[in-house]
């Protein structure tokens, strides 16, 4: 009795797969997308078949029935799922951890769409189909901001006017929170070594990236603010700019604030500066052939990492170990040597065989020496996600 079906909606797509939280095992897994429109359709992946359906312009419901129906084909793994847990991005300053779902819970997910207006209504609309689906399971809400909530003040205020901070919510929050959980408990067992003793520093390299300072097993800086725009370049995100280049960019282009907003989150970071793609593997090939823009490209993208890494070193006041995590830092050796290049100073030097042994799931330490070492750690959203929901699920039928 350990599978938890864990859920993360978007706004038009519904991923979902069926957890084991003790060894991550997923027997079935899937995503339904394009929901509401005519091309709504679900596909399933179990016992190494994929299946596909379409869901005739469905939403989040039809998805989640077609997924009970499924499900009722798989009646002895449906038996064992004890809990539903939801990806959920923003939990404001309302939730440091995870949770089962009530009403006032759930007023509060909806509270906080305002400041994640993409992400926490498509999650509202999953919560409520998946509660209509499965009546008798606990829902468990975990959130992406909720293990930065521990960040001292003079880490998350902003020099902004105070009241803009009390009244409507402008601070850092920081993103990532479930992948940097588990990459935290993941380095210490590999470094042998008690979280709780740990300065780290981990890189979460995706579509979307941050990186994070973790003392002692609890995050204290990350380069995510308000919205997972700032920090690091991103694969279409700009990370951070100047924020007077907004206005100048409003006035030269004559376009008004959302539109030059939408700039910075979708035609910027890797896109923006490539001219060709947001796939750092894209880039990474045209480089190889040459192409200047992507070399330079992939050089800012390196710097911009190491001066986060630097700059956080302060919380930190040293460093056991950096550590890279998500699509590209789990797998652009390239990424991975440039950044350390400029790390030399903190004793970080690159085993290049270690390097490129570490891809497509390898966990491993990549530079030589005993002091401070770099690793890599491939993340596991979903396992932690249905940890924590068993764990709840199974303190409820305690109590
Ligand atoms: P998301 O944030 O959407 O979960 P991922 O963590 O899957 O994204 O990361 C996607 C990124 O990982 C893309 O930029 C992709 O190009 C990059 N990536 C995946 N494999 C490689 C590789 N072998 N070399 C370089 N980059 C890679």
């Amino acid at each position: 009795m350990n599978y938890v079906l864990v859920l993360n909606c978007g706004s038009s797509s519904l991923k979902f797969a069926v957890v084991n939280a003790v060894d991550g095992d997923q027997p079935l897994s899937g995503m339904a997308e394009c929901l509401g429109t005519a091309d709504a359709s679900i596909n399933f992946k179990a016992n190494g078949q994929k299946t596909q359906q379409s869901l005739e312009a469905g939403g989040h419901t039809a998805a989640l029935s077609a997924l009970v129906a499924f499900l009722q084909t798989q009646e002895a793994l449906a038996q064992n799922i004890i809990a539903v847990g939801h990806r959920v991005v923003h939990g404001g300053e309302y939730f440091r951890d995870s949770l089962i779902l009530d009403d006032n819970a759930i007023e509060r997910i909806r509270e906080c769409s305002v400041l994640a207006p993409l992400h926490n209504p498509a999650h509202l609309l999953g919560i409520e189909a998946a509660q209509a689906a499965f009546p008798a399971l606990p829902q468990v809400a975990v959130f992406d901001t909720a293990f930065h909530q521990q960040m001292p003040d003079y880490a998350y205020l902003y020099p902004l006017p105070y009241e803009h901070y009390k009244e409507l919510g402008v601070r850092r929050y920081g993103f990532h929170g479930t992948s940097y959980r588990y990459v935290t408990g993941e380095t210490a067992r590999l470094m042998n070594r008690p979280a709780n003793e740990l300065k780290l520093i981990i890189a979460h390299l995706g579509n979307g990236a941050s990186v994070a300072a973790i003392r002692n097993g609890h995050s204290v800086d990350t380069t995510m603010g308000m919205t997972p725009l700032e920090g690091v370049v991103h694969g279409t995100r700009s990370g951070s700019i100047d924020p007077a280049i907004i206005a100048y960019l409003a006035h030269r282009l004559n376009k008004n604030v959302d539109e030059v907003d939408a700039i910075l989150w979708k035609e910027s970071g890797l896109l923006g500066l490539s001219g060709m793609s947001n796939d750092c593997r894209t880039i990474e090939e045209t480089a190889q052939n040459g192409n200047e823009r992507a070399i330079l490209t992939l050089e800012i993208y390196s710097y911009r990492l190491a001066k986060a890494v630097g700059e956080l070193m302060i919380p930190l006041g040293g460093l056991d170990a950096l550590v890279f995590t998500g699509g590209i830092g789990e797998n652009s050796t390239l990424i991975r040597e440039r950044t350390l290049s400029w790390l030399g100073f903190l004793g970080l030097k690159i085993d290049s065989t270690a390097n490129d042994a570490a891809i497509r799931g390898k966990a491993g330490k990549i530079t030589q020496g005993e002091q401070a070492a770099a690793w890599v750690v491939p993340t596991n959203e979903e396992l932690m996600i249905a940890r924590d929901s068993a764990e709840l699920a199974k303190a409820e039928v305690k109590s």
